[in-house]
């Protein structure tokens, strides 16, 4: 069976203190035969803190955004190079809170993806329609939309990514798609990858929207769901690291 990827995006939460809690928890309850893959995406000013709470682990590093500019005149932004000064292994690019209150486009989203794939950090890139695109039957046409853009900048290195269909709708509301409706979307996204490279199959495909100690297990046997993207429980500990057990 495929190695299932279990990254937690803490968003704009935590202090040093909290950090250092919540990592220390991690690392001393992670299963002692771990085969699934973990991360935590961290944000920026915490990536130095958190890169030495995490060292000799088997917890990876993520970043939650990065810039499509190599360096210069870009307030406030932070590039690939500066993250992987700091051991960043993975990060979210598109992600439904980038795209929706910073207007970020599939072009811009795209720019992203190749920006850290240039500096051999993994993109985790976010798809997903919100809840009147889904009511308006046009769920499949926006992810695929998004995803294309991404297929198109990169080529063939498509394969190298890791993307993450996160309904808009779940996110943070507590409302989970089903396994099957989680399913039906991950199907279409594999088919249109494997419409531009012959691997993919080894891409991981993860699930996001308020997933839980409860619902993760459903999730992570549907047969295109290689892992999930976690906000909301991958900030308690236990709740994490039964959902890293899950993917176990
Ligand atoms: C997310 O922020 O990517 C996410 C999936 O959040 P939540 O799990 O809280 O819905």
């Amino acid at each position: 069976m495929k190695k299932k990827l279990i990254v937690g995006n803490w968003k704009m939460n935590g202090s040093l203190q909290a950090n250092a809690e919540l990592l220390s928890a991690l690392v001393q309850g992670m299963p002692a035969a771990l085969t699934c893959g973990v991360g935590v995406a961290v944000p920026s000013l915490y990536l130095s803190q958190v890169q030495a709470l995490v060292q000799g682990s088997s917890i990876a590093l993520a970043a939650q955004d990065v810039s499509q500019h190599e360096k210069g005149a870009y307030t406030g932004e932070v590039s690939a190079d500066m993250l992987k000064e700091f051991g960043v292994r993975y990060t979210l690019v598109g992600h439904s809170e980038r795209r929706q209150y910073h207007g970020e486009t599939d072009a811009v989203v795209a720019a992203k993806a190749q920006a850290a794939l240039a500096k051999g950090i993994t993109p985790i890139v976010c798809v997903g329609e919100t809840l009147e695109e889904r009511e308006a039957g046009k769920t499949e046409e926006v992810v695929k939309r998004q995803l294309a853009a991404v297929i198109q900048q990169l080529g063939h290195c498509i394969s190298e990514v890791v993307v993450a269909y996160e309904p808009v709708w779940a996110i943070g509301t507590g409302k989970t798609a089903t396994p099957e409706q989680a399913q039906a979307v991950h199907a279409v996204l594999r088919a249109q990858l494997a419409a531009a490279t012959e691997h993919a199959a080894r891409v991981p495909l993860l699930y996001g929207g308020s997933m839980n100690a409860a619902n993760a297990a459903q999730l992570l046997a549907q047969p295109d769901i290689d892992g999930g993207l976690v906000g909301g429980a991958s900030l308690k500990a236990a709740d994490f690291l039964q959902i890293i057990a899950a993917a176990n």
